[in-house]
């Protein structure tokens, strides 16, 4: 007989935990009779259990041939059914037992990235089979409807009106067609292919179809094996190889600017890691894991390579990630989630421009995928690699410690850009004094000059405007006010293509003549002197056509267009295939692209996050400034930098100019000291929000309370708050939050899911723990 520990999907912490159930003996017969293929068949399996008179789906962590001790297991209720075969292994199992207790959440909200992409929460019960199955989004394998013509249709003359039957006999007798493309060209013949079906004119086939993902055209997106390794090159691989060798999940930070080869390093790593047998997974930011970078990759592992991010319909991930499962794909590209991609013997996780705030999960569970990929890595006996042009402090200071919960940390740097590519000559351009001087352009007279120089040589150049929309901010001249969402206290942005005001945290826009009244005076003091501050992407669009001779192409790319699927890529391969051009864009335009002819690279206004209520904004301005700073120059002509900006002698902007990245890392390591900030500490943020202000208020004070009674007299704990967040209203919900500090090494999510368990919760008020929070706001 066997057991089976199930984690229950039912959202309640108070049910929290696994419950033990026996396993109905042919489900264990089916898996034979060695009891490791019987566990391993088990566990990662979706359940229908029987739980306090009603049914639940639950999920197998667990499998034992033991009873559980203390239970009487005669007394146990069997699982009714198999809902979905087992997505993870045991040692996963081990890692969502660790997600759950380090990131406070749930059990069930930790096994959930563990599940094939699409698999639904729900079940409903099948009338026909009288079983219960998963609700299925459009996910799972796909079979598709093919028709064709029976031996003896020739024989069958439909009727004279049967003209939709006569269309699809007519398409036919050109070959076998998939039903659904029939019906897109000839609607309603699927049911004329039915009715001839059913006459025996025509049959109907399912056939087994894998989702193909489109292949980009992208020039540069072929990967050339370089003939010789850089010096740093080699060093990194050869700390990778010894990691590897070691097998206890040591991390290899790769320091290298932008350009200096770390993709190579990776490719070469991952061809070593395949040669013995072992998978990758590889992470990017989802919004670099563009049509270039998967194409590196794939010229190098063709079919080897699965790939998973957003922008695949669910079925197209579904089948990435079966091919993973499989053992068909040994090397998984993709965002975030990738980290649990079910691939066989992982020897080698690599998370590029490990800095990003993005690799943090913003709803449960909230974890950090670096923190859970060092995990992984020491849990399967891997290595894990970071790259990054400007590394996060926390692995910066990990690796200058020299180990870090256990496993050492490594850092390598490559200062150089292989071959002829020099790092670009950065100008900041101060806007004060421009403005003063009578240049009352969004284009200062430096920038201007050097957008000739790329026009006259034919070159292209990349303006990064870290924003959306046309003019971000109306400002009232006279009182300096500038009109809110009233229900998300969000400064409104306006946008010039459809002349109205939008929220960015709840999406409600209002036409600019209805806002703040129909005559759009200052809403605070009442004048007619509203005025546009700040410039947007369109703006910046429309003003660069105006300065530019015709035939320099300009491509604009941000949230606005790229919100069709492949807008991207198709925006990217405009640029790549235009002689001339200027690409304008939000952050998006930052990030992994390389294109040998880009000579320069500006940042319109430096200063926008420089300015965010935050203790890493500092941090995040030097890493987005050094990004786009290296997309110029990557080919053979020098490139150019500016950043025009109205705080000229920032650290952050300081460091870019003079590629002295070491001073602004100490400056910023000493602040955090003295402030106690990670990576000197670990920074929680408890928010609490809902649309009574007063009860989310009170909670907010009890849960402050609960914390600090629960610290008691521990050192290195510190409570900060309760009080609004920055975002003190989102979608008429107001929010406060309490900040909690502790130690690097103490157990945060443990103690906070402690304190708040015992708050006594109204309905209506949600509460959320964010361990090692990004998102202050
Ligand atoms: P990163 O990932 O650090 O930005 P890449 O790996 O994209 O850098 O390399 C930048 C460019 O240099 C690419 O075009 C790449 O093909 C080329 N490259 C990388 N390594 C070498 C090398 N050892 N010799 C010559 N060219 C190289
Ligand atoms: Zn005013
Ligand atoms: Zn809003």
């Amino acid at each position: 007989m066997w057991f089976a520990d199930v984690a229950l999907d039912i959202p309640t912490r108070a049910l929290d935990g696994c419950f033990s159930y026996a396993v109905p003996p042919e489900v264990a017969a089916s898996f034979g009779e060695d009891p490791d293929a019987v566990r391993s068949g088990l566990v990662g399996m979706t359940v229908l259990v029987p739980f306090s008179g009603r049914k639940a789906i639950g999920y197998i962590l667990g499998a034992s041939e033991e009873p559980p001790r203390g239970l009487d297991a005669g007394k146990l209720k069997m699982f009714e059914q198999v809902l979905a075969p087992s997505a993870f292994d045991e040692v996963s199992a081990g890692l969502i037992r660790w997600i759950k207790e380090g990131y406070a959440s749930t059990l069930a909200d930790a096994v959930h990235p563990f599940l094939a992409p699409g698999q639904s929460v729900r079940v409903r019960k099948n009338d026909q089979t009288g079983h219960w199955e998963l609700v299925q989004h459009a996910a799972g394998p796909r079979d598709v409807r093919w028709a064709e013509l029976a031996p003896d249709a020739a024989d069958f003359v439909p009727r004279a009106n049967a003209s939709k039957q006569k269309g699809v006999l007519k398409a036919l007798s050109e070959g076998p067609c998939r039903v659904a493309e029939l019906e897109a060209l000839l609607p309603g013949a699927s049911s004329a292919i039915r009715t001839l079906a059913s006459k025996g004119v025509v049959r109907i086939f399912q056939e087994r179809e894998l989702r193909e993902l489109e292949e980009t055209t992208l020039s540069s997106a072929s990967a050339k094996r370089p003939e010789h390794l850089t010096e740093g090159q080699k060093k990194a691989l050869s700390a990778i190889a010894a990691a590897q060798a070691k097998g206890a999940g040591d991390v290899v930070l790769i320091d290298g600017v932008t350009g200096s080869g770390k993709t190579e390093v990776y490719l070469e790593a991952i061809e070593k890691t395949l040669a013995e047998g072992h998978s990758a997974i590889v992470l990017v930011p989802e919004i670099s894991l563009t049509a270039q970078t998967v194409g590196r990759f794939r010229s190098r592992f063709g079919d080897k390579v699965a790939v998973l991010h957003s922008r695949l319909s669910q079925g197209e991930r579904y089948d990435q990630w079966d091919l993973a499962r499989k053992g068909i794909a040994q090397v998984v590209v993709g965002a975030r989630s990738a980290l649990f991609a079910p691939v066989h013997d992982l020897g080698l996780l690599i998370i590029d421009e490990e800095h990003e705030a993005s690799y943090k999960q913003d709803s449960a569970p909230r974890y950090h995928a670096r923190e859970v990929a060092a995990e992984l890595a020491k849990r399967r006996g891997a290595a894990l690699v970071l790259g990054s042009a400007t590394p996060s402090l926390e692995s910066l200071w990990r690796c200058r410690e020299g180990s870090f919960r256990g496993a050492q940390w490594t850092r390598v740097e490559m200062p150089e850009r292989p071959g002829i590519a020099e790092l670009p000559a950065v100008q900041i351009v101060d806007m004060a004094s421009q403005f003063s001087h009578g240049n009352k352009s969004i284009f200062s007279e430096p920038l201007q000059e050097a957008l000739d120089q790329v026009v006259e040589k034919k070159q292209k150049a990349v303006l990064l405007l870290n924003r959306r929309g046309f003019a971000n901010f109306l400002m009232c001249r006279e009182c300096g006010c500038v009109p809110e969402c009233p229900h998300c206290a969000t400064a409104l942005t306006y946008h010039e293509r459809t002349h109205s005001l939008m929220c960015h945290s709840c999406g409600r826009s209002w036409p600019i003549k209805a806002y703040p009244d129909p005559t759009t005076r200052c809403p605070n003091c009442g004048s007619r002197y509203l005025a546009q501050f700040g410039v947007g992407t369109q703006r910046v669009e429309d003003e660069l056509r105006a300065l530019l001779p015709d035939n320099v192409t300009v491509v604009r790319m941000d949230a606005d267009t790229t919100k069709a699927k492949g807008a991207h890529e198709a925006l990217l391969e405009e640029f790549d295939n235009a002689e001339c051009a200027v690409l304008v864009g939000t952050q998006m335009i930052a990030k992994g692209l390389d294109f040998p002819e880009v000579t320069l690279a500006a940042v319109i206004n430096a200063d926008t996050t420089l300015k965010l209520p935050d203790f890493r904004a500092a941090e995040r301005t030097y890493d987005l400034l050094e990004q786009v700073a290296g997309r110029a120059g990557r080919g053979e002509d020098p490139g150019k930098v500016i950043i025009q900006t109205y705080w000229a002698t920032h650290p952050a902007i300081e460091a870019v100019r003079t590629h002295d990245k070491e001073t602004f890392v100490e400056c910023e390591l000493e602040a955090r000291s003295e402030a106690h900030y990670p990576p000197f500490s670990r920074l929680s943020n408890i928010v609490l929000w809902g649309k009574d202000a007063r009860q989310v208020r009170e909670l907010s004070i009890e849960c402050a309370e609960a914390v600090r009674k629960k610290i008691g007299s521990r050192s290195g704990w510190e409570v900060l708050g309760p009080a609004d967040c920055v975002k003190a209203k989102v979608e008429d919900r107001y929010r406060r939050h309490v900040l909690v500090k502790s130690p690097v090494e103490a157990d945060a999510g443990r103690l906070l899911a402690d304190a708040v368990a015992s708050l006594r919760k109204p309905h209506g008020v949600s509460l959320a723990i964010d361990i090692d929070a990004y998102d202050l706001l």
